[in-house]
């Protein structure tokens, strides 16, 4: 049987497989799909085994994603920007590398949550491995703006600086600040994302509430109990919240379709997750 897997560490927490088992099912491919914790200095040497013992594929998730783009033998565009891949397919010894978090992300905003992004303007908060993923694809919608705000300016200025020939070819006003910039204070978006793991930490927000609009929509990459306080904060100013459930299924199902050629039934899988995982929608 063709064998996948999601490496990380920690994993315990990991819906991959659950979200990986329904899929197979629901298009009748047939396949096994597991997790597996790996220690820090081991993460090369874990896909090398599983790849020479037959796996055909695998997930990578925190904190290996990095290491991923640079065991990968060739890599997606979108890999090259973010340098960062969640996704490997193997093939002999040619290894692909492919970073889904982004066509996730857009997917679910676009597609299941009927938001276009095309003239948008866009704040994204972070400028970690989740922002370093979704920036590309975000961009490639030819939003009105993309302001990448960041808690480490610096971070966000290096992320900015990587993209900088996308976003013009792409037309798109794609700028990096720090989170207390006066020019984020003091002007609103049509769609803010919190890549940031404020919530994670169930830590401060790390905006002022003047960024949201009315008629917008907030995103938080976090999803269950802990994007709770996001999605409440955005709700009380009026401005419709998503959590980042949408974008887990998306991005899962990006990754079978890389591996077995087939588009999963995603909105009915993002259902049926969201009612094990989260009442947030
Ligand atoms: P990283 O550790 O790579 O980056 C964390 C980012 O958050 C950095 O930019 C950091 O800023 C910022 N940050 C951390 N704490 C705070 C805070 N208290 N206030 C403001 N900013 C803060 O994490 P990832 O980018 O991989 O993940 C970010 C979030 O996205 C997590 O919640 C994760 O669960 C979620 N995620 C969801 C996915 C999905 O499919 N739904 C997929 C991937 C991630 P600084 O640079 O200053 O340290």
């Amino acid at each position: 049987m063709d064998s996948y897997c999601v490496f990380g560490h920690p994993i315990e927490h990991s819906k991959s497989p659950w979200i990986q088992a329904r899929f197979a099912e629901l298009t009748g491919q047939t396949l096994q799909y597991e997790k597996t914790w790996v220690p820090l200095d081991a993460f090369n040497a874990t896909v090398h085994a599983f790849r020479a013992a037959g796996g055909k594929g695998c997930n990578v998730t925190l904190p290996f994603k990095t290491e991923a783009a640079a065991l990968a033998t060739e890599c997606s565009p979108r890999v090259a920007l973010a340098q960062a891949c969640n996704t490997l397919k193997f093939d002999g010894e040619h290894i692909y590398g492919e970073n889904t978090d982004g066509l996730g992300l857009v997917t679910d905003l676009v597609s299941n949550a009927g938001f276009s992004l095309q003239g948008r303007r866009i704040l994204l908060i972070g400028a970690g491995g989740a922002s370093a993923g979704v920036l590309g694809p975000l961009l490639a919608q030819k939003p009105q703006c993309i302001w990448v705000a960041n808690r480490s300016v610096d971070k966000a200025i290096h992320l900015v600086a990587r993209h900088a020939s996308l976003a013009a070819s792409e037309g798109v006003d794609c700028q990096a600040f720090g989170l207390t910039h006066e020019a984020i204070l003091s002007q609103s978006f049509d769609l803010v994302i919190n890549a940031s793991s404020s919530s994670l930490q169930q830590a401060a927000l790390p905006v002022p509430a003047t960024v949201l609009q009315a008629n917008g929509l907030a995103c938080d990459l976090m999803y269950g109990p802990a994007a709770q306080g996001f999605l409440e904060w955005a709700r009380a100013h009026g401005t419709e919240a998503r959590d980042g459930l949408g974008m887990l299924v998306e991005q899962a199902a990006a990754s079978f379709q890389l591996w077995r050629g087939v588009q999963p039934p995603t909105q009915q899988v993002l259902a049926e997750l969201r009612a094990l995982v989260s009442p947030s929608q």
